[in-house]
């Protein structure tokens, strides 16, 4: 979890740091073209043009990198993007001190308080924008103030002093400001990562409860209480399509001399062996099998007609007679293993047409079957 979190976060830290490329390439391009006008008055037009052109291509640069990240980007290759805009940015910091220091003359007070304007302003805009990314934003700043502080220094002049000074203390203030709203930002990054796991874990429990109250615990089926629901709803869908409906409810054959003579715990398993049955012969998504209650079964089968219910009851039968589920004591004669018996309902069969009495009607169907002798499939 906590190796989740760093990795978010820094993942969200290069996208964030990526997403002012576009800004911050355009605000370069505007800012090196009024800073060269500055300097076209005291340096050859052509070295300034190359200063000029130097930025522009970076910043070039920059906007070709971002969209190639933007195609790209790949959670395992992160790190790499992050370099390589580290690095064009670093170059951007460089071109700009070689510019301030190559032009700037020695003796003109002025320029050297103007380079000095131009540095906090380029700075503070570095940790406006990127304060996501320390990283990213010191290397812009580190090439930018050392290689200028330093030319300021040399100088010793009274001027370059200031100049250099107002740098230096600019600098260290809008640091310890970076390095809090650095802070805010990943807290709020590490908070919105927790808040998503925290509902994505919420929504997973849901599910999980949800699916225990649908479920019967012994067998995985459906249980009666999602039946009652469901059945309903397929009801009013069948009615709203005018589409069929029918309704399949099942028992086990002599099921009490099975849990006598087998024991209690052995009938639990057979339960499960013929849910296991009844999956087997029911492949379609739609259809919803439930253990109705006890060793008695239903299943909805929306969009089914009465013939092709009789078919897929029959073949259900048959499967449970072919798994031949040992069981000496039921009182049909001339067999030894487990049986069915199962009855049908249509919606179309049932004039009152509602849950209740297509549910009856089943229920009828499958005493029928008990009555004509059990393991048969009967409709009313
Ligand atoms: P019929 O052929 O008429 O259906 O006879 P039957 O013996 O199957 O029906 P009856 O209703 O007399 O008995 C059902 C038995 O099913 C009684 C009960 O012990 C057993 N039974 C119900 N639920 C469970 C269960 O969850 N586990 C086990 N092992 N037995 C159960
Ligand atoms: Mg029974
Ligand atoms: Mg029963």
């Amino acid at each position: 979890m906590q190796l989740d979190v760093a990795a978010t976060i820094k993942l969200a830290v290069i996208k964030l740091t990526y997403e002012q490329t576009i800004s911050g390439a355009v605000s370069h391009f505007f800012a090196i073209s009024l800073i060269a006008v500055w300097f076209s008055g005291i340096a050859p037009i052509s070295h300034v043009g190359i200063w000029v052109g130097a930025i522009w291509f970076i910043s070039f640069l920059r906007i070709v990198l971002y969209r190639c990240y933007k195609k790209h980007l790949v959670e395992s290759t992160a790190e790499v993007w992050m370099h390589a805009w580290t690095a064009l940015f670093f170059a951007l910091g460089m071109v700009y001190a070689i510019g301030f220091v190559y032009f700037t003359p020695v003796d003109s007070p002025e320029y050297l308080i103007s380079i000095s304007l131009f540095v906090v302003a380029l700075t503070a805009a570095g940790i406006i924008g990127y304060a996501a990314s320390i990283y990213a934003t010191l290397s812009f700043i580190v090439p930018l103030t050392s290689i200028t502080v330093t030319f300021l220094l040399w100088n010793k002049s009274s001027a370059s002093m200031v100049a250099a000074l107002t740098i230096i203390i600019f600098t260290l203030t809008a640091l310890s400001l970076l390095k809090n709203s650095n802070r805010a930002y990943k807290r709020s990054i590490s908070l919105n990562f927790e808040n998503k796991a925290e509902i994505e874990k919420r929504k997973e429990i849901e599910q999980q409860l949800q699916n225990m109250s649908r479920q019967d615990s012994l067998t995985g089926l459906f249980n009666r209480r999602y039946f009652d629901e469901a059945l309903k709803l397929k009801i009013e869908e069948a009615k709203l399509n005018n589409s069929s409906l029918c309704l399949i409810m099942f028992d086990i054959d002599y099921f009490k001399e099975y849990n006598d003579k087998y024991g209690h715990v052995m009938g639990d398993n057979c339960l499960i062996e013929v849910a296991k049955q009844v999956r087997m012969v029911t492949s379609r998504k739609d259809d919803i099998v439930v253990r109705y209650g006890g060793e008695e079964f239903a299943i909805i089968l929306p969009n089914v007609e009465l013939d092709a219910a009789m078919l897929m009851a029959q073949s259900l039968q048959k499967v449970v007679n072919e798994a031949n589920i040992e069981h000496a004591d039921t009182k049909l004669d001339s067999l030894n293993h487990l049986t069915i018996s199962i009855g049908i309902a249509s919606l179309d069969s049932c004039n009152e047409s509602n849950a209740i009495q297509l549910i009856e009607s089943a229920d009828n169907a499958l005493y029928k079957a008990k009555r004509h002798g059990r393991n048969c499939v009967q409709t009313n």
